[in-house]
């Protein structure tokens, strides 16, 4: 599975499927995040066809944005979201049609503009944020409770650029979303922005890892300690630093150039991650989480034997994501 881009918007604004337009440049569709023109690359069998920015550099936003696109479209066509349950029965739950839905319109009486905004069947109003990159502010989310608004927020932004998948998430599951209410622990956040900074060794171990891939191979074993994956062997050849997937930020990640696939992120940390946490569906995670710190790069690399990623006394290797 990849991460083409696989709809997007044409001249008019529409948004459409890569295999529904011309090839190339005819397709006259262009990036909703920058704008660039894109050109349909739908003539092959090698890859999945997707759309490729004109100007060949790659677009941080492009994704996320089509996403965000896909579904407002899907919630206009569908008029129909699942709701989260919630604690307070002043909010309704399980599956709603919603009517006279807007996508983007500008609220006078309240001074917000919503992705989405419809009435209910019990006649109600909703407003629905789709969130990718951009969670709803402590301003916007302060007026929809000092007004008693229904709104919901989805987290969207690890789903996968596919209308029908899309589709099940936003009608079928009432995942990853809940009303915007009052939070007693608002404030919790603010501390934590400014929190610990991280140990200058994490970045140094992270540094050398990407030593010992450039030069040699990392050997992962996310089925234990009998089965090993020679990541050079598999194809992989490259290393990136502090790199983002899909919004996702890897110390380390790790891909095929050749087919754009197999991403890997690798993560130096200090301990484990709550188990719910969540990550984009076509990325595999490795963690190396340290009981103690190394105090010399000296001790880092030997502790890294040549790029054989195994447990020993003082860290463990987590995978997520491994089949
Ligand atoms: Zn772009």
């Amino acid at each position: 599975m990849g991460v083409f881009l696989t709809y997007a918007p044409n001249e008019s604004g529409a948004l459409v499927h890569v295999d529904d337009v011309a090839n190339g440049a005819k397709c006259e569709c262009h990036c909703p995040y920058c704008n660039a023109p894109l050109h349909a690359k739908n003539g092959g069998y090698q890859r999945e066809h997707h759309f490729a920015h004109a100007h060949g550099k790659e677009c941080e936003g492009a994704y996320e944005s089509v996403l965000h696109l896909l579904a407002k479209e899907i919630l206009q066509e569908t008029g129909r979201i699942m709701l989260p349950k919630s604690d307070d029965s002043h909010f309704p739950s399980g599956s709603a049609s919603i009517h006279n839905i807007e996508i983007e319109k500008f609220d006078e009486r309240y001074g917000i503009k919503p992705d989405a905004e419809g009435i209910m069947d019990n006649g109600e109003r909703i407003l629905i944020e789709f969130y990718v990159s951009h969670k709803v502010d402590q301003k916007k989310r302060q007026i929809i409770v000092d007004n008693n608004l229904k709104c919901i927020e989805i987290d969207i932004k690890y789903q996968v650029l596919n209308k029908v998948e899309l589709k099940k998430f936003l009608t079928n599951t009432d995942k990853g979303r809940k009303w915007i209410q009052a939070t007693p622990h608002s404030l919790k956040s603010k501390s934590s922005s400014n929190s610990s900074k991280r140990d200058p060794m994490y970045e140094k171990t992270r540094d050398i890892i990407k030593d010992i891939f450039d030069n040699g191979t990392i050997i992962i074993h996310p089925h234990g300690p009998y089965t090993s994956f020679d990541l050079r062997q598999l194809g992989y050849d490259v290393c990136e630093i502090n790199k983002r997937f899909r919004g996702f930020k890897s110390d380390l990640l790790l891909y095929r150039s050749q087919k754009k696939d197999g991403y890997i992120s690798i993560n130096l940390r200090g301990r484990s991650r709550y188990e719910d946490f969540e990550f984009p569906p076509e990325l595999r995670i490795i963690d190396i989480v340290f009981k103690a710190l190394s105090s010399t790069e000296d001790c880092a690399r030997k502790r890294m034997k040549n790029g054989d990623l195994i447990d020993d006394g003082g860290m463990t290797i987590e995978y997520y994501g491994f089949k």
